[in-house]
């Protein structure tokens, strides 16, 4: 198939072109490179030996998208362009409404337009709010308390009216848990811009020597160690998930909802240990307070993807410690180490 990948140059992106080369498709992607650099491209095309298109675009241009759905006939789309930061998104709400929801539906009004009927969407598990019991079955109620996690419930409920009304479109909707790790060749992964918010890149960044300590954030949690538990996953299996979505589901009319996690909790502290034995020294931590807006614990049941997409994540706690290490000792600064 011939995929149109949004956001392909981004972290979860480049490690997804990997996987759909890897499997024969063909790549086209879209990224205003507004969180990413071509650089990643490069690599992933190195470590593929195959080439991929790219249009340096925003999604909200719809001269843009419409001219690159003209150029190139694609068969499906994977929709990663979006902005993560949910500090940021409480800030600038207004700004992640319009990338996030005004973007993915100038995208779906030209994939209609050209009569592009697959559509896979990457959400997150942050739609469950916090719930009330642990594993998260898709059925879970759904609920947000911030403009990141209520962007992504606009896009999901967009999609579902949006099937209702054409009988033909296929939209899967991914709802990610916490994707860490980094192609094992230590050439991609993940790079954020300034002080990362999320826990794997912190960690890294403190081990490498870019920041002094970990600030945990509350021991006081009802977990295993009194730290947040969360459902840690290996970008590599994730970006295989949307390989098996895309091959199993294109053409299959209808909402198809997933969770992509392992079904597997680790406290922080249990992150810090396992990180410390792949980097091979310790990572000073402090335990602060809670971070406002966080929960005890997430993690996912997911058997409705072994069972429709016959996908499951395999890779260990080890492999994440020790790619997403590799990653950060080879390039400390990230791409443009
Ligand atoms: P990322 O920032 O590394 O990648 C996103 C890519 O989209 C970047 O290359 C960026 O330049 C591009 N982009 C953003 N807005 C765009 C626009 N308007 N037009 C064109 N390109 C645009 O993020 P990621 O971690 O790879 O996340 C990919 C998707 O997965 C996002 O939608 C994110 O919300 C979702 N997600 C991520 C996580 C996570 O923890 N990383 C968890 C759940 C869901
Ligand atoms: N966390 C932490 N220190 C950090 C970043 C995160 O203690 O600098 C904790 C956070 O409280 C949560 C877990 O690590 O329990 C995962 O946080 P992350 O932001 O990566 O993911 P999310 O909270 O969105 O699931």
């Amino acid at each position: 198939m011939k995929i149109l990948v949004t956001g392909g140059a981004g972290y979860i992106g480049s490690h997804t072109c990997i996987e759909l080369l890897a499997s024969g498709h063909e790549v086209v992607i879209v990224d205003n490179l507004s969180n990413s650099s071509e650089e990643s491209m490069s690599r992933v095309e190195k470590i593929s030996g195959k080439k991929m298109a790219f249009i340096h675009a925003d999604i909200r241009d719809e001269a843009a998208l419409d001219a690159a759905f003209s150029q190139h006939k694609v068969d499906a789309v994977i929709h990663f362009a979006g902005l993560k930061a949910v500090g940021e998104s409480t800030e600038f709400p207004l700004k992640y409404y319009d990338n996030n929801v005004s973007g993915s539906c100038v995208l779906m009004q030209v994939m209609d337009k050209h009569n592009v009927n697959t559509l896979v969407f990457s959400s997150s598990a942050t739609v469950y709010g916090d719930p009330a019991t642990v594993p998260i079955t898709e059925d879970f109620p759904l609920t947000t308390t911030n403009p990141y996690g209520q962007s992504k419930l606009v896009v999901e409920q967009m999609c579902r009216e949006t099937v209702i009304a054409n009988d033909n479109l296929s939209v899967v909707l991914l709802r990610y848990f916490n994707p860490v790790g980094a192609h094992i060749s230590g050439t991609i992964g993940e790079d954020p811009k300034g002080i990362p918010n999320n826990l794997m890149p912190f960690i890294t960044q403190v081990a490498v020597g870019k920041r002094e300590f970990l600030s945990v954030f509350g021991d006081d949690y009802d977990t295993v160690d009194g730290t947040g538990v969360r459902d840690y996953i290996h970008v590599v299996d994730l970006a295989k998930g949307h390989v098996q979505a895309i091959e199993k589901l294109h053409g299959q009319a209808g909402c198809h909802t997933f969770n992509l996690g392992t079904g597997q909790g680790y406290s922080v502290l249990e992150m810090v240990a396992a990180f410390s034995k792949a980097c091979n020294k310790e990572v000073p931590y402090k335990i602060i307070e809670r971070r406002a807006g966080d929960i005890g614990q997430c993690y996912a049941d997911p058997a409705y993807a072994k069972s429709v997409l016959d996908w499951q994540a395999e890779k260990t706690l080890d492999d994440m410690v020790n790619d997403s290490w590799r990653w950060q000792s080879n390039n400390p600064d990230g791409y443009s180490s």
